[in-house]
């Protein structure tokens, strides 16, 4: 019956336990690091973390392992590889992942070949005797999509299996492994848990699952049962919050490329805009655009937080690059927001 509902439907009901009467609707925190007889958290996983793997599995079509972060879940992967191993990267996206990659490519850990994922012939052409594919999609922090379904069918066809970083679509709006991807990775701490307060990452995979489950268990890269509570607590509202936050999004990109350069895979002439049409749910709540005096403008704001991260009920801005501010649009009324930054620039 799962497979049936919708994704929305999914986000709210997945990961319940069955319907007894008398026994809680949510599943409850679970702070335990061992089970009688046998069990142990980190080798078998916890009865506190099952709800929300249960749900994004369900979400993202595959079995879910969750992580102490996003970078955690992003280190598991790569555990995956063997030694020397030959792995296409970005060569734009989250800087933590790019230096993650670097840092394996030094200690001999793997053959890194950096190229840029949007470009699918140049990224194809990269992939001929490698492993992994890595992609981040849309990217960090200029809202670029890469060719998701014909980069996966294309690193198949050479031998490479793909891993992708769909943290700023959510899996709401991104079937990562629908097309064709082989790990679906999100960092729960941005849209999933949607409030700040809490740092997860989540692995989906189908094939991967028990060599990730392993390697956790050896990283100890663990989630906290707290963590992980509230992280699927954040998970029942996703799609109502992304609803507002995209919608807001919209409006705010619109306004501001009358008089601004803006990255926004929504704008009809964003260069990621026909990918996304074709290959997301929607357009996501993540922009960027020029201001000669960034800094100054996350000085200005009042509505807006000048703050790192991104997913939050709170609209945040920060400078990404000399004369970039990524902002990620939370789900304040439009008009506040629009205020703000129209008095801030
Ligand atoms: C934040 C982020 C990460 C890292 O996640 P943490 O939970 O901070 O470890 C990885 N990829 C992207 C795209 C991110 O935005």
């Amino acid at each position: 019956m799962r497979r049936m509902l919708r994704a929305e439907t999914l986000a709210i009901h997945a990961g319940r336990a069955a319907r007894i009467e008398g026994e809680p609707l949510n599943p409850p925190l679970v702070p335990a690091s061992n089970f009688y007889d046998a069990g142990y958290a980190r080798e078998q996983g916890s009865p506190g973390w099952a709800p929300l793997e249960a749900a994004i599995g369900a979400l993202e079509g595959g079995t879910a392992i969750a992580f102490g972060s996003g970078m955690a879940a992003i280190s598991a992967v790569l555990e995956t590889l063997p030694s020397g191993a030959k792995v296409v990267g970005p060569s734009a996206g989250y800087a933590w992942t790019r230096s993650l990659l670097a840092r394996h490519a030094q200690a001999g850990r793997i053959e890194l070949v950096g190229v840029d994922t949007t470009d699918t012939a140049a990224t194809l052409a990269a992939c001929d005797g490698a492993a992994l594919l890595y992609v981040e999609t849309p990217s960090n922090p200029l809202v670029r999509i890469a060719e998701l379904d014909a980069l996966c069918a294309g690193a198949h066809e050479r031998g490479a299996q793909v891993a992708v970083d769909g943290t700023f679509a959510s899996p709401l709006l991104q079937r990562t492994l629908a097309q064709g991807a082989d790990f679906a990775i999100q960092s729960a701490t941005k849209f999933i848990g949607g409030h700040s307060d809490l740092m997860l990452g989540v692995v989906t995979s189908t094939a991967h699952a028990g060599a990730l489950h392993h390697v956790r268990a050896q990283l100890g890269a663990l989630p906290g049962a707290l963590e992980a509570y509230l992280a699927l607590r954040g998970l029942r509202t996703l799609p109502v919050r992304l609803e507002i936050a995209q919608r807001n999004a919209q409006v705010l990109a619109r306004r501001l490329a009358q008089t601004h350069v803006v990255y926004y895979p929504g704008l009809p002439g964003d260069a990621g805009h026909e990918r996304a049409t074709r290959l997301m749910d929607g357009y996501g709540a993540m922009l960027a655009f020029e201001h000669a005096d960034a800094d100054e403008v996350c000085r200005r704001v009042r509505v807006i937080t000048h703050a790192k991260s991104l997913g939050g009920v709170e609209s945040l801005i920060e400078r990404r690059a000399p004369g970039l501010l990524r902002l990620s649009v939370g789900c304040e009324h439009v008009e506040d927001l629009w205020d703000d930054l129209e008095r801030a620039l």
